[in-house]
């Protein structure tokens, strides 16, 4: 069996994965870690919830612990950059516990919050900067950050980071960091427009290290589509949570005002929801999304704002109240659940006028998504138009399950052991 010790992580490093609980590295973990310990640039492609921060905080670790510390004063000689406020707390996150048992001192910079804190823990001095592009210009305009020394570069998400129009403010970030230094970029999928970046800011003798099929959701998801009337949507999802064996749910909804209109609508049934969109306050997205992880609210209602970054393990379900109407989004979405090693569903509601999203989807992943009944919500009349998109129709009984009373407490308590490792 592969270790993290065969991959040539030093010993701190490796209590700090003990520490984390890791048992063996996943495949990302193997095909990238050695190849970021020699020192050369990499491109990782990797789907979401596969392990992939380790796969670049790991190493980069390794380095700063290896290398010399610099002379006088304390450069920052690390930085990660990520598309989202969410992802830079997580990875900054994870940084921290990975790096235990070293003397390194990381910050997380990222917009919606107040300049101060920030600006206070840079004077301080910090190794490692995790940030979101443009607070992190800001900051660098202002003179605050100086990125000069940095030896370590990553950019993760880098597909997301395009889609959200970040490259400029990525190329002007890269151009104020050394030559010299190493760079991984990551991304979950592999249009032409993020090869065309890489090259141009990694060196030509970059490796490129991928798993899995590239535009195949993690495996570990298992994935349904539903067919439905549009009005019967709310229906739909009160009759999939109090059906299914479920932890926690991550319902993601095309608009904000979607958003907060299912969260009121399970309040009111008594299911414990919070919102998560671009309209929430950086607070009060932390507060719901730290209500979520421990538990407070057992449905996190959100955009796609959520779909990247969201690190909860607990994930048993990813709802699409709507049909995503880009591919790549739908695997972003479903990557939240299924993390690292654990199992989850991914069921897919789709309307009469969201078919042609679900065919999308299906073309790119190349493979059609099982269809899944609830009596007559899903509605024959509906789901009869599927059979227009060929392929075997498979129809299942609703699954049984324990039952998920709403209102307090835990939904059922967690997943049995043989589901979740
Ligand atoms: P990521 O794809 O980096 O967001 O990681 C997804 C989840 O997998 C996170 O919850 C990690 O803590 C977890 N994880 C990462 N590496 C391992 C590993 N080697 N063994 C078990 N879990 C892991």
């Amino acid at each position: 069996m592969m270790t993290f010790k065969n991959l040539g992580l030093t010993e701190k490093i490796l209590q700090g994965v003990l520490a984390a609980g890791y048992s063996s590295p996943t495949p990302i973990q193997t095909a990238a870690i050695p190849v970021a310990l020699t020192g050369r640039d990499m491109i990782g492609c990797a789907q979401t919830g596969t392990g992939k921060t380790a796969a670049f905080v790991l190493p980069l670790l390794d380095r700063l612990t290896n290398a010399p510390r610099p002379k006088g004063g304390r450069p920052v000689r690390a930085l990660a950059v990520t598309p989202t406020r969410e992802l830079a707390l997580q990875v900054e996150q994870a940084i921290r516990a990975y790096g235990k048992f070293t003397p390194h001192r990381s910050v997380a910079i990222f917009g919606g919050v107040p300049m101060g804190p920030q600006i206070k823990a840079l004077r301080r001095g910090v190794d490692i900067i995790v940030a979101t592009p443009g607070r992190l210009l800001d900051h660098m305009e202002r003179g605050n950050i100086d990125l000069s020394h940095v030896e370590v570069l990553i950019l993760d998400e880098a597909d997301r980071m395009l889609d959200m129009g970040f490259i400029p403010d990525i190329r002007k970030i890269v151009a104020r960091t050394s030559k010299e230094r190493q760079t991984l970029l990551f991304s979950a999928t592999m249009p032409r427009e993020v090869q065309k970046f890489a090259r141009s800011i990694l060196t030509p003798d970059a490796e490129f290290v991928e798993v899995g099929e590239r535009r195949n959701p993690a495996e570990t998801v298992v994935q349904h589509a539903c067919s439905v009337a549009s009005h019967q949507k709310m229906d739909l999802l009160l009759h999939v949570l109090q059906n299914e064996p479920i932890d926690n749910v991550l319902v993601f909804s095309r608009t904000k005002h979607r958003a907060d209109r299912i969260t009121r609508g399970l309040a009111k049934k008594g299911f414990t929801a919070t919102a998560l969109h671009s309209n929430k306050s950086q607070n009060q997205r932390q507060r719901a999304l730290d209500g979520f992880k421990r538990g407070r609210f057992q449905i996190l209602v959100a955009t796609d704002i959520a779909a990247r970054g969201i690190d909860v393990d607990t994930i048993s379900h990813v709802i699409n109240y709507d049909t995503p109407n880009q591919a790549e989004d739908y695997i972003h979405r479903i990557g939240r659940t299924g993390r690292a090693e654990s199992t989850g569903d991914a069921i897919t509601f789709v309307a009469r006028d969201e078919e042609s999203y679900l065919r999308n989807i299906e073309r790119h992943t190349g493979q059609r998504l099982a269809r899944k009944e609830y009596g007559s919500l899903t509605a024959p009349e509906a789901s009869g138009s599927f059979q227009e998109s060929g392929g075997r129709r498979e129809r299942k009984a609703p699954s049984g399950g324990r039952p998920w009373k709403g209102g307090s407490g835990r939904p059922g308590g967690r997943r049995s052991p043989s589901r979740r490792k």
